[in-house]
């Protein structure tokens, strides 16, 4: 996979190879940062942002727990995403802007000490768990749990919490599953290594509650949402692991995984192994938004703007934002 041209590092727009860090850097060393997952898609009319108002309003309440000042608005970091999509011409992205913690003193509690940085990347990406978008993903239930709620805390979108997620997927693809799905502290159901879990029992959907130690997902919320449009009894409560086993249907949303059916559990087959009838219902729900079948009532979709002779010209006090929009005129 190659990277595209340009990223965004601390308010300019840069070539990907110049946004670089010390080995010093406060995140590395601690875990100090917090990140969001967006997509852009193809639309007819244009590259969208899917909610990105509401990914960057994430990223901010989980830069709030800990402390972390951003130093920008939530209306400049939502046109840094624009303008990154527009400097690298892309027609659909998985966007990742982070918020990091970066080089000075070391230490714990280095507020002081360590500057903060953002960085925003646009990365070529397809299907998160490729073909079992199709035909379902194989899953397991993992032996590693997800962290207690009151040990380190799942609303915020943090680097550190992917150490759990890197146990469970990398056990399940150990064991030659495509994903593994996590227990939280209390026994029950929590979530997937990077995605919200849905299963279907007797037309009914059921989904752990975003108290159980998972990431509140904003495709979980969007598919709540189109749920209900499409008049689909939903319940979110307390699930057992058993409650897996004797699902008609089960599915897994993120902004990576989308909308993936699971086709089976722990080697037992879900339904008749392959995605069931409200899986794909929700399914085309969805990725209709993105070729127009579905119409957007709720303003998910931003269209980013084309670019236009203005956005070509290099602002006065950015040197490398000018270097680089230079160099996109002289390869374009
Ligand atoms: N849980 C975890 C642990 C995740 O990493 C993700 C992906 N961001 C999700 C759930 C789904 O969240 P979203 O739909 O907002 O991408």
């Amino acid at each position: 996979m190659s990277n595209p041209p340009y990223l965004w590092h601390n308010g300019c727009i840069k070539p990907w190879a110049e946004a670089t860090c010390h080995v010093s850097t406060h995140a590395l060393h601690y875990g100090s940062s917090v990140f969001e997952g967006e997509r852009v898609y193809a639309t007819p009319t244009g590259p969208a942002y899917f909610r990105l108002a509401d990914h960057t309003a994430r990223l901010f309440e989980s830069a709030a727990v800990y402390d972390i000042e951003i130093g920008y608005s939530e209306s400049e970091i939502d046109a840094a995403c624009h303008e990154l999509i527009r400097a690298n011409r892309m027609r659909s992205a998985y966007v990742r802007p982070i918020v990091f913690r970066g080089a000075g003193e070391l230490g714990v509690l280095a507020k002081e000490g360590a500057p903060v940085e953002v960085a925003i990347m646009a990365l070529d990406w397809g299907a998160y768990l490729g073909e079992a978008i199709e035909n379902g993903a194989d899953v397991c239930v993992s032996s590693w749990h997800r962290p207690a709620p009151n040990t380190i805390p799942s609303w915020a979108k943090a680097g550190g919490n992917y150490l759990s997620s890197q146990l469970i997927a990398a056990e399940a693809r150990r064991g030659g599953y495509d994903e593994g799905i996590a227990l939280g502290s209390n026994g029950l159901l929590s979530e997937g290594a990077g995605e919200n879990l849905f299963l279907v029992k007797k037309g009914k959907l059921l989904t752990p509650p975003t108290s159980a130690g998972i990431l509140a997902g904003i495709t979980r919320d969007s598919v709540l949402i189109l749920a209900a449009e499409l008049g689909l009894p939903v319940e979110e409560r307390d699930l057992p692991r058993e409650a897996l086993y004797s699902a008609d249907e089960i599915f897994m949303t993120g902004t990576a995984a989308e909308i993936t059916p699971v086709r089976s559990v722990d080697r037992k087959q879900v339904g008749n192994g392959t995605p069931g009838p409200i899986t794909r219902q929700l399914q085309q729900a969805f990725f209709g938004l993105f070729d127009g079948r579905t119409e957007d009532r709720h303003g998910w979709l931003e269209y980013v703007a084309p670019v236009v002779p203005d956005l070509e010209r290099a602002p006065a006090d950015s040197g490398a934002h000018g270097r680089a929009h230079k160099q996109m005129e002289a390869s374009a």
